[in-house]
Order: C-alpha cells, then sequence, then structure tokens
C-alpha cells in the first residue's frame, strides 16, 4: 500500500496568494474559535489544519516565528513534545484513531505549506481512510466537518485534560 501523507497540499496552493505569515497573524488574534486554536500553551500553541488531511489533523505552532528545528529553544522543544503527547492522549479518547502521522515539512522541497514558520503536524489514521480521503479534501465539506472537530476536541480539552 501507498502511504499517503501530503497534508501540506492544498495548505500549499490556498495559501500561496497570501502575504505574510499566517501562523503569526492568528496566533496573535484573539478569535481562537474562528481560528481553530485549540490549546494555547506557553511556548506554543495547538490549531487545527484549515485544510485537513484527514479529521482531527492538528498542529502543533511555536508562537515564535522559527523556520528551522536547530532554532527551537530548549522550551519550545519540550512544550511541543509535550503538546504532542497530550492532543495524541486526546485524540485517542475523543476519536479512537487506529494510529497517528507526525512529522515535519522542513523547507520548499519537502512540501511545507507555510515557509518560515515550522509546525508539528499530527494526523489520525484509521483502518482503511484512505478511501474517503478525497472527499474529505473537498474544500466545501470541510468547514462544517472543521467545526464539529473542534468542538469536540475541546469538549476533551475541557473535560478531561485540564490545561
Ligand atoms: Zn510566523
Amino acid at each position: 500500500m501507498r502511504r499517503i501523507w501530503a497534508p501540506w497540499r492544498l495548505e500549499y496552493i490556498l495559501d500561496e496568494k497570501k502575504k505574510g505569515c499566517i501562523f503569526c497573524e492568528k496566533s496573535k488574534e484573539s478569535k481562537d474559535v474562528e481560528n481553530y486554536i485549540l490549546l494555547r500553551g506557553e511556548k506554543c500553541l495547538v490549531m487545527l489544519n484549515a485544510f485537513p488531511y484527514n479529521n482531527g489533523h492538528l498542529m502543533i505552532i511555536p508562537y515564535r516565528h522559527v523556520g528551522s528545528i536547530e532554532d527551537l529553544k530548549e522550551d519550545e522543544t519540550r512544550e511541543m513534545m509535550k503538546l504532542l503527547s497530550l492532543m495524541t492522549v486526546l485524540l485517542k479518547k475523543v476519536m479512537s484513531p487506529d494510529g497517528f502521522n507526525v512529522g515535519m515539512n522542513l523547507g520548499d522541497v519537502a512540501g511545507a505549506g507555510i515557509m518560515g514558520h515550522l509546525h508539528l503536524h499530527i494526523v489520525p489514521r484509521w483502518k482503511g481512510d484512505c478511501n474517503f480521503m478525497p472527499v474529505l479534501s473537498d474544500t466545501k465539506v470541510i468547514p462544517e466537518a472543521l467545526g464539529q472537530t473542534y468542538q469536540k476536541l475541546k469538549e476533551g480539552i475541557d473535560g478531561n485534560l485540564g490545561k
């Protein structure tokens, strides 16, 4: 079976024309629900991917505009991993996936959609989910599904994980 791991594609196509860094912009705005920001830590935030490759596709993003892993500070790396662990627990609890893809696309050649601001993708996977991927990539279907996913995960955080 061919591995499907291309969450950057749509993001890249759709954000290409925008100026500036949408991660920096969104993190400064105070409309977390509209921006699908699920959780704010001290150094990083967790956001739903607006162009998800699968249900529950999350990104962990440092507040600081950093493009390379080696430029991350130790406390940023630590919180990123801590949030990764926390979000894995949350997704398991709320969405019962069979597995996860976790990774970063660093640099143009690797398919980074948002240049210059690294982010860690967490994509929950279910057995057989490749079959409905094309449906999920339809931008008309996503906004409603995103809102529902956001709500479910938010409730999961408030109910079980605390802050
Ligand atoms: Zn940025």
